[in-house]
């Protein structure tokens, strides 16, 4: 369906998330696990990525990637996973759905506001619950925070 309100920027990123959703799904399966990282964890991300563990280069490339999608929103806001706040800083949640299979090529982000993610005990259902929301047949495995910091 083809929303007639959108902007024509909004279209292509619409078209280009639908893109890396699908290829995202058949990298995986359609089997994913899931990852919550807090903001006050990237610095120690990035810290654990410079010495060399693979996941945590994954998670800040991921928080790269979403922060230059903020950065260029070009009449498009990236908004939070859950409702209609737009994200403007580092204070968000990040949500990634990384494909199970050895060497994913294909991985998503989103960002959760502070008030989506409530209670931080509760933040992998909630990251769930976001991906849900876009990503048709999926098949969560694992769900769990970064655990860096
Ligand atoms: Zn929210």
């Amino acid at each position: 369906m083809i929303d007639s309100n959108l902007t024509p920027e909004q279209l292509e990123l619409e078209a280009r998330t639908k893109g890396f959703i699908e290829a995202a799904v058949k990298d995986g399966g359609g089997s994913f696990a899931f990852h919550a990282v807090a903001p006050a964890e990237l610095l120690g991300l990035i810290e654990a990525s410079r010495n060399g563990d693979h996941q945590a280069a994954l998670f800040v490339h991921m928080a790269d990637v979403l922060n230059r999608l903020i950065d260029e929103a070009k009449g498009a806001p990236t908004v939070c996973g859950l409702c209609p706040t737009e994200l403007l800083d580092t204070a968000f949640w990040l949500g990634i759905a990384v494909p199970l299979r050895l060497n994913p090529t294909a991985c998503l982000v989103l960002g959760l506001c502070p008030h989506c993610v409530g209670d931080e005990r509760h933040v992998s259902q909630q990251v769930l619950k976001a991906f849900q929301r876009f990503v048709p047949g999926l098949r969560p495995l694992t769900v769990h925070t970064a655990g860096h910091a």
